[in-house]
């Protein structure tokens, strides 16, 4: 049986989106190969979250209840994946590609001995092959990758699949694991949230983006207020994190998130192809800017040529006035 053990990502005891959107893909990759999907959590509630993970498809769900779950440190859950994996003999593991799984990856596939296609945006089986695409060089080109493994391991980008339902009755299978927490080498003491914003960059379904464009405090005070009434998380450019107006955590592109929302909202940002990286796969990208020719615009669904200081305030009064309607 091809088996595709796909791993939750799981943040405030909450599924995340990115989990169901793999979840989508594994079934149609299940369908084409006549395996199943099944589907594994770690958390220390993580049972609760079952049922969730049945309806959109996993026939079963194994987990792993483990009080060292709790927060993310990569031993326990290398050495829990692990466990599981040889217990139960996949085919493929895929999970989205969080910040959390980026970090035991490599480790759990040289401990399985497994194939390894990170961070992909597109995968499949080919016969006996794995095939995936992967983008590179800052997202200009698409790298076609694959594993022959009997085992591989898939980390797939946020935004890559659309999720949906897709309702089994499915089994929970209750997996023992113990870890003595004093053989740990490291702790995690504090988790820094970003401050910028309401909203997770990397689940949101709209970012509205702030570059040099907005120049100052008062620029900043407008995109904010754009993000609150459109219920956007907050995302920037590196030049307006380098001059401190946005944290560090905001930062999209190449050596910053790489985000995939519905909606995308640009503003003041010129689209150096290092920011375009990490916003390409947004579905609708709206730019704002006040030169014709900024690239920006070349990737953009909708464009907006002007002062974004002209254009904000009307634009943040047309939202609330429909919000009120
Ligand atoms: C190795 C490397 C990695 C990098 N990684 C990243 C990364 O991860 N993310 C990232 O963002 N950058 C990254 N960069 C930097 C990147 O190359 C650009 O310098 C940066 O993205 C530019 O930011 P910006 O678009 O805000 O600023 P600019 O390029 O200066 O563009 C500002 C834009 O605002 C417009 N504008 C000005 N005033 C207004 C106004 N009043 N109203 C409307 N529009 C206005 C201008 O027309 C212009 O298009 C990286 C660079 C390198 C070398």
């Amino acid at each position: 049986m091809n088996t595709l053990l796909v791993v939750a990502a799981v943040q405030d005891g909450r599924l995340k989106r990115s989990t169901f959107e793999v979840m989508a893909r594994a079934r149609v990759v299940a369908g084409e190969t006549g395996g199943e999907v099944v589907a594994a959590v770690l958390h220390p509630a993580a049972r609760k979250l079952a049922p969730e993970l049945m309806r959109h498809g996993a026939a079963r769900v194994y987990v792993m209840e483990d009080p060292v779950f709790d927060r993310h440190i990569n031993a326990p859950v290398i050495d829990a994946l692990a466990g599981l994996v040889a217990d139960i003999a996949p085919r493929l593991v895929v999970a989205p590609s969080t910040e959390s799984f980026k970090d035991v990856m490599g480790a759990l596939a040289a401990r399985l001995g497994a194939g390894a296609l990170p961070d992909v945006s597109a995968f499949g089986v080919d016969g006996d092959e794995v095939v995936a695409e992967r983008p590179v060089m800052a997202a200009k080109m698409m790298a076609r990758v694959s594993s022959q493994e009997p085992l591989v391991v898939v980390s797939v980008r946020s935004g890559s699949y659309e999720a949906s339902a897709s309702p089994v009755d499915g089994e929970v299978v209750s997996v023992a694991f113990t870890f003595d927490a004093a053989t740990l080498r490291q702790t995690l003491r504090e988790i820094l949230t970003s401050g910028g914003g309401d909203v997770d960059l990397s689940e949101a379904q709209v970012v509205v983006a702030a570059g040099r464009g907005v120049r100052d405090e008062a620029g900043r005070d407008l995109v904010l207020e754009l993000a609150s009434v459109m219920g956007a998380a907050i995302g920037a450019s590196r030049a307006v994190v380098e001059t401190g107006l946005f944290p560090a955590t905001a930062q999209i592109g190449q050596t910053g998130k790489v985000v995939a929302p519905d909606l995308y909202v640009a503003v003041g940002i010129s689209g150096a192809i290092q920011h375009v990286a990490g916003m390409v796969n947004s579905r609708i990208i709206v730019a704002i800017n006040k030169d014709p020719d900024a690239p920006i615009f070349d990737y953009a669904t909708y464009g907006i040529v002007g002062d974004a200081f002209n254009v904000l305030p009307p634009l943040i009064e047309a939202i609330k006035a429909l919000e009120r309607n």
